[in-house]
C-alpha cells in the first residue's frame, strides 16, 4: 500500500532541501562546525557571523532590530521565557496576567503553573467561531495587569487574532503583550515595528525549517523587561544560557528567508488545494467548519463529522495523515479544549479532524484525499449504531 497522504503541516513541515543542504555546512570539520562563543580564533568567528546572519534574517521577517531575537529550542521556550520571563521580572509591580482557553499548551501550562506560584490568570473564552473581541481583553485589566498573552493565529483551527487592535488595548492600559505566533510566522505578514507588541514566540519548524530551534522576539523601546529561565554562561545576552547550535540557527535564518520571498504564492497555494478539499467535502450531509466565519489561516480545514465516531473515524481514514479533535491522555481520550472551549460538544469535537496542506500538496492529493475522507465517512454513518 502506497504511504498516506501527508495533511499535518500544521503539526510541521518537512525541511526544504536547499535549507537541508545549507544546514549540513555547519557540522562537519570541512564546515562551519565551531562553538560560536568561541572568541579566540577564526573558526569561532565564522561560526557566529553565520549566527548572526541567521539572527538578521529572522529579524527581517517580523521588522525586528537583531538584537531583539533571542534564540530558543523552539516557540515552546520562547513561550515560557515570555511568560515566566515577565512574571518574576515585574512580580513587585502586580501578579496579573491575562490569557485565553484556547491558547496552546505551551502558554496554558506556564500559565497554570504561575497560578500555583501565586500569579493570578485571566482566561478569557472566545467566540463560538475562536475570535476574540478586544473589548473582552479591556474589561479585565487591572491596575495589577503584567501581561496578556495571546496567540497570533490557533493551531488546532487556524482562526487568526487580530493582534493589532488586541495590542492597543494593551498599549493603552500600559500592559506588556506577548503573541504565540508559532503558526502564522511565514506564512502573514509580520512586521513589530508597526505592531503594539513586545513578545512574540517563534518556531521554524512549522515553516519548513529544522524541528527544536525557535526565537522570541524581545523589544528594546520600550524595553521589555525578562529574567532570564536558563542560567549559565550568559549568552544571547544573559536572556538564555547555552552553546547555540549553529546548524540549528542557519536552518531558521533560511527557512524564513524563503518563506519571506514565497509568501504570497504558499499563501495562494494551500489556500486553493484548502478550499478544494473543502467543496470535496460538502456533498456530505451534517459537517461544520470550525471557526469558517472567523478569518483563519489559508492551510486549515477543522471539520466535524456529525454522528461519526472519533476513534473509528481516525482508525478509518487509513490513507490520510491527519490531527484528531481528540488528545490521548495518560488514560483518556479527551475531546480538544480548545474546540469545546468555542462551545463545541464532547460528541462534535470527538467527530473533529484537522486537515492541514502545505507547500508539497498537490490538487491530485485533494482529489484523493477528499474521494477517501467522503467514502469512510459515508461507510461509517451506514452503519447502524
Ligand atoms: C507548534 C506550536 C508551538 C510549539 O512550538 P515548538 O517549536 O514545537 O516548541 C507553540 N505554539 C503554537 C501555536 C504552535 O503551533
Amino acid at each position: 500500500m502506497s504511504q498516506p497522504i501527508y495533511l499535518d503541516y500544521a503539526a510541521t513541515t518537512p525541511v526544504e532541501p536547499a535549507v537541508a543542504e545549507r544546514m549540513a555546512g555547519y557540522l562537519t570539520a570541512d564546515g562551519t562546525f565551531a562553538n560560536p562563543a568561541s572568541r579566540s580564533h577564526l573558526y569561532g568567528w565564522f561560526a557566529e557571523e553565520a549566527v548572526e546572519q541567521a539572527r538578521g534574517q529572522v529579524a527581517e521577517l517580523i521588522g525586528a532590530d537583531p538584537r531583539e531575537i533571542v534564540w530558543t529550542s523552539g516557540a515552546t521556550e520562547a513561550d515560557n521565557l515570555a511568560l515566566k520571563g515577565v512574571a518574576r521580572a515585574l512580580r513587585h509591580h502586580g501578579r496579573h496576567i491575562v490569557t485565553c482557553t484556547t491558547e496552546h499548551k505551551a502558554v496554558v501550562d506556564p500559565c497554570q503553573w504561575l497560578e500555583d506560584e501565586g500569579f493570578e490568570i485571566t482566561w478569557l473564552e472566545p467566540n463560538p467561531d475562536g475570535s476574540l473581541p478586544p473589548e473582552r481583553v479591556r474589561s479585565v485589566l487591572r491596575e495589577d495587569t503584567l501581561l496578556v498573552s495571546l496567540m497570533h493565529a490557533n493551531n488546532e483551527t487556524g482562526v487568526i487574532h487580530d493582534i493589532d487592535a488586541l495590542g492597543r488595548v494593551c498599549r493603552e492600559a500600559g500592559v506588556l503583550f506577548h503573541v504565540d505566533a508559532a503558526q502564522s510566522l511565514g506564512k502573514l505578514p509580520i512586521d513589530v515595528s508597526a505592531l503594539p507588541v513586545d513578545l512574540m514566540s517563534l518556531s521554524a519548524h512549522k515553516i519548513y525549517g529544522p524541528k527544536g530551534v525557535g526565537a522570541l522576539y524581545v523589544r528594546r523601546s520600550p524595553q521589555v523587561r525578562l529574567e532570564p529561565q536558563i542560567h549559565g554562561g550568559g549568552h544571547e545576552r544573559g536572556l538564555r544560557s547555552g552553546t547555540l547550535a549553529p546548524h540549528q540557527v542557519v536552518g531558521m535564518g533560511e527557512a524564513l528567508a524563503l518563506a519571506g520571498e514565497r509568501m504570497d504564492e504558499d499563501y495562494r497555494h494551500v489556500e486553493k488545494l484548502r478550499d478544494q478539499l473543502r467543496e470535496k467535502l460538502s456533498v456530505l450531509d451534517d459537517i461544520h467548519v470550525h471557526g469558517e466565519s472567523a478569518p483563519r489561516l489559508p492551510g486549515h480545514l477543522n471539520v466535524a463529522f456529525a454522528g461519526v465516531d472519533g476513534e473509528m473515524l481516525l482508525t478509518a481514514l487509513n490513507r490520510v495523515a491527519v490531527s484528531s479533535g481528540s488528545a490521548c491522555t495518560s488514560a483518556t481520550v479527551e475531546p480538544s479544549y480548545v474546540l469545546r472551549a468555542m462551545g463545541v460538544s464532547d460528541a462534535l469535537a470527538h467527530s473533529s479532524v484537522r486537515f492541514s496542506v502545505g507547500r508539497l500538496t498537490t490538487l491530485t492529493d485533494i482529489e484523493a484525499a477528499g474521494d477517501h475522507i467522503c467514502e469512510v465517512v459515508q461507510r461509517l454513518r451506514a452503519v447502524p449504531a
